[in-house]
């Protein structure tokens, strides 16, 4: 099939009114304020309740709060999550905090930042933080361990001090 194409003027031809455009386009832009930022030394604000990375987090008195229930691993949908229990033998170092996790790790390269562990935790755990810019050299980097996720999640302040009395 011959497809008929409309001849251009000796006008369009000297390409000037594509050029005249794109200057009027790049005239139009340059007085306005600019949103170029020098990252990564300057970083947006962030709203409140923005959902970064998820982290784990301690209570007041600096124990592991995670109980290895599992539930974050299950309902995971990229499978980011994989934790190891602490068996059936009590570490007298962790006094009554026998459940925490052996370990805990978590892809950040499979990790989609959707909230389901934070939403399912029962013991409130695992939150989605302000962080947002993870980077690493090798997949094997990306992959989070117990301690990572601990110090990055910090101590979560709430009233609930629930392995005082056990
Ligand atoms: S935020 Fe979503 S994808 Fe990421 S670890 Fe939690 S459940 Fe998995
Ligand atoms: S982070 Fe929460 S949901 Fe996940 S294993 Fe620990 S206690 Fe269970």
């Amino acid at each position: 099939m011959i497809v008929n194409r409309s001849k251009l003027s000796f006008w369009e031809r000297t390409y000037l009114p594509a050029i005249i455009n794109g200057f009027k386009v790049t005239l139009r832009h340059f007085f306005k304020k600019k949103v170029t930022m020098q990252y990564p030394e300057e970083k947006w604000t962030l709203p409140e309740g923005y959902r970064g990375a998820p982290l784990l987090v301690k209570d007041p008195e600096d124990r592991t709060k995670c109980v290895s229930c599992q539930l974050c691993e299950f309902v995971c949908p990229p499978k980011a999550i994989r934790i190891t229990p602490p068996g059936p033998e009590v570490n007298p170092e962790l006094g009554n905090v026998e459940k925490a996790p052996q370990e805990f790790e978590i892809n950040m390269l499979r990790c989609i930042f959707c909230g389901y562990c934070q939403e399912v935790c029962p013991e409130e755990a695992i939150f989605l933080k302000s962080d947002y810019s993870l980077t690493g050299e090798s997949r094997e980097e990306m992959v989070y361990n117990k301690e990572k996720l601990l110090e990055m999640g910090g101590i979560h302040q709430d009233q609930i001090w629930k392995w005082k009395n056990k």
